[in-house]
């Protein structure tokens, strides 16, 4: 069976990577470079944290597993960073539903336990104590982490590559699908060349739709932008991802810090290209610098805009399309969590034909008419 990946994000490369082990002969196309859309922009991190309903949030745990897994079968990992991740509130009605959720979630089998900040100080130094109120409700994930997407999308595709023997051929934007009977035969890319194949599996994340426009069925997408700001490499302590009111922070390698706000991404609704020195980023350092005392004065290095391929009910679109066979489509928002699983999943489903029931409720078809 010869399968197409168009798309060598997080979702991509791990569909190359699992499709080619199950013994499928793998070309995948992609119209940049590895790791170069959303994949190469996200804040990466890998958790079920409140991702309800139920299935959804079963398909992130597995996602969470899938990446300590892989970390097994490659004797190493340097891409995964498991190091748990600290959430605080402190507003009455934030910290009543961060109650919530928590009971939800240890009802469900999910590692979340309210620690003190004594704990607190163990796990994350840096953190000004002051701070933190005393009233303030934490909560340690211990199973949660981040993933450096790029390092990772590297890999696996090199791993496809040297271990069985997938293409990867970058520069190539596919601009449709080629039918006979309804039924796909390839990809056509911007030059008109056809690539054949037998099955087409489309990882172009939010660019999904304008990759087949007028060749196949669409899955709604309801984007949002997300706006990341990045610290120069800075010697503070902090070995774990951070979730406090308005303000999400992570180590990004090197000494660098990542910082984003959500109701910084409120201030973007399209795709808007920001400097360093915006004001967007003085709020965002402002912020971290409270939590972080040594951030003060520290100015951003860069900042990213990027848009999260959502789609339109915001839960994960995987599978065929109904009317087109040899067509499958993956685009979800969530994909750092769910890469390594999503790629093991479409592989038992597109090569060794195995109907995997964990997808059941995430199927494309639900946005056909
Ligand atoms: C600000 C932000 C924060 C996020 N935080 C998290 C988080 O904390 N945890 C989490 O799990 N997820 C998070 N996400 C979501 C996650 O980053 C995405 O779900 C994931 O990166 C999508 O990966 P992908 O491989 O589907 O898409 P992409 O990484 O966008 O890859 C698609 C690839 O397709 C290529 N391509 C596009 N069009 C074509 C074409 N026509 N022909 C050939 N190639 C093409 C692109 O160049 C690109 O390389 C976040 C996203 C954002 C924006």
């Amino acid at each position: 069976m010869h399968v197409i990946v168009v798309g060598a994000g997080i979702v991509g490369s791990s569909v190359a990577y699992r499709a080619a082990q199950s013994g499928a002969q793998v070309t995948v196309l992609e119209a940049s470079r590895a790791g170069a859309g959303t994949s190469g922009v996200s804040f990466a991190w890998t958790n079920a944290n409140n991702k309800p309903p139920r299935a959804y949030h079963d398909l992130n745990v597995a996602g969470m597993r899938a990446h300590a897994a892989l970390r097994e079968e490659f004797g190493r990992a340097p891409w995964f960073h498991q190091s748990g991740s600290l959430e605080w509130r402190v507003a009455r009605a934030e910290v009543a539903a961060q109650k919530e959720k928590v009971a939800r979630l240890k009802e469900w089998g999910y590692a979340a336990e309210f620690i003190d900040k004594a704990r607190l100080r163990e796990l994350a130094p840096a953190v000004a104590a002051e701070a933190i109120p005393d009233e303030a409700a934490i909560v340690y994930c211990a199973e949660e982490g981040w993933v450096d997407p790029v390092l990772y999308a590297g890999t696996m595709l090199r791993a496809a590559r040297d271990r069985y023997g997938a293409r990867l051929k970058t520069g190539i934007t596919v601009t449709g699908l080629e039918t006979r009977n309804g039924r796909v035969i390839g990809a056509r890319d911007a030059r008109g060349e056809l690539h054949g194949a037998d099955v087409v599996i489309n990882c172009t994340g939010r660019w999904s739709n304008d990759t087949v426009e007028g060749s196949a069925p669409t899955v709604p997408l309801a984007p949002t932008v997300g706006f990341l700001v990045f610290t120069p490499p800075v010697g503070i302590d902090l070995q774990r991802p951070l979730h406090g009111p308005d303000l999400d922070i992570r180590p990004d390698g090197a000494g660098r810090l990542m910082v984003r706000k959500d109701s910084l991404d409120d201030r973007f609704t399209r795709l808007e290209s920001r400097t360093p020195d915006c004001e967007e980023a003085k709020i965002a350092l402002a912020s971290a610098a409270e939590i972080l005392p040594e951030l003060a004065g520290v100015e951003a290095e860069a900042v990213r805009t990027t848009v999260r391929p959502i789609p339109a009910d915001g839960l994960s679109a995987v599978g065929p399309v109904r009317g087109l066979e040899g067509y499958y489509v993956v685009v979800t928002h969530s994909g750092v969590t769910l890469g390594p699983l999503l790629g093991q999943a479409v592989a038992d489903e597109v090569v060794r034909g195995r109907q995997r029931s964990d997808l059941g409720p995430f199927r494309p078809g639900r946005f056909q008419a």
